[in-house]
């Protein structure tokens, strides 16, 4: 965590939720809000419940966001929401390219770069996902892989695209598995595209948040937000229990 940047906490419930689940969820967090210190908090939500979030957030601290979207803006593109539909309903964030989009959707880096500057030309900070498989770890090719993945974004949307993004490092092998990157394999890879993102602009890289993503939870949150180019979290499953959502966004503060 560097004092220069405030801390992020992002939850991304999937493809989760009821209206009276989350109604409940969403009453809890809002009355732990207080705990959060300076840390942001935000949840990106199934499409459905952009409405049930916004009445139940407009009024607080928290922000919303959504899980996906499209890079067109209207026309026959069925089954696809806009970025200006995101907007309509309050959003500041959308994640882009998580890896279930990539692996299970078939988005490769074009499609996630297009996406991110579409979100951004609307007002929206994209939280854009890199990260690794357990196959390219293996074989050594971590670097490689993040590095490609940012390239493309970078490309599309420049740096100061970058300035109004949040870059969410989630390597695959610890989404959702309980496997979570040690604090320093993951504060190596976050120095890595905090570097990157240098080699386009210092004060960008300075500024920009970069999140970690990947089993997550309130025992391990505090050692990662510990590290230096860690700047919070995007948080899956513990996301969905209002005790542990609100103790990592304390660990966080
Ligand atoms: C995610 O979905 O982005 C994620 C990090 O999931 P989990 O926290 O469950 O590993």
């Amino acid at each position: 965590m560097n004092p220069y940047r405030t801390p992020l906490v992002a939850g991304n419930w999937k493809l989760n939720g009821s209206l009276a689940a989350n109604a409940a969820l969403l009453a809890e967090i809002v009355k732990g809000a207080p705990s959060f210190g300076r840390a942001q908090a935000a949840v990106c939500v199934p499409f459905p419940y952009l409405a049930q979030v916004q009445a139940a957030l407009a009024a607080t601290p928290i922000a919303w966001g959504a899980q996906n979207v499209s890079d067109q803006a209207s026309g026959a593109f069925t089954g696809e929401v806009s970025c200006d539909m995101l907007r309509e309903f309050g959003c500041r964030y959308v994640i882009v390219g998580h890896s279930e989009r990539r692996a299970i959707y078939g988005e490769g880096d074009g499609a996630v770069a297009a996406k991110a500057k579409a979100a951004i030309a609307a007002g929206l900070c994209p939280i854009v996902c890199v990260g690794e498989t357990l196959a390219e770890r293996e074989s050594g090719v971590t670097a490689d892989v993040v590095r490609r993945q940012l390239a493309a974004v970078i490309d599309a949307v420049g740096a100061q695209g970058i300035a109004k993004s949040v870059i969410a490092y989630e390597p695959v092998w610890a989404i959702g598995t309980g496997k979570t990157a040690t604090p320093d394999q993951a504060q190596e890879v976050h120095a890595l595209i905090r570097t990157q993102v240098a080699d386009a602009d210092a004060g960008v890289a300075r500024g920009v948040q970069v999140l970690y993503g990947g089993s997550v939870k309130a025992g391990n949150a505090r050692d990662l937000f510990a590290q230096s180019d860690i700047d919070g979290g995007l948080i899956g499953g513990a996301s969905l229990v209002a005790a542990d959502f609100l103790a990592i966004c304390a660990a966080a503060s």
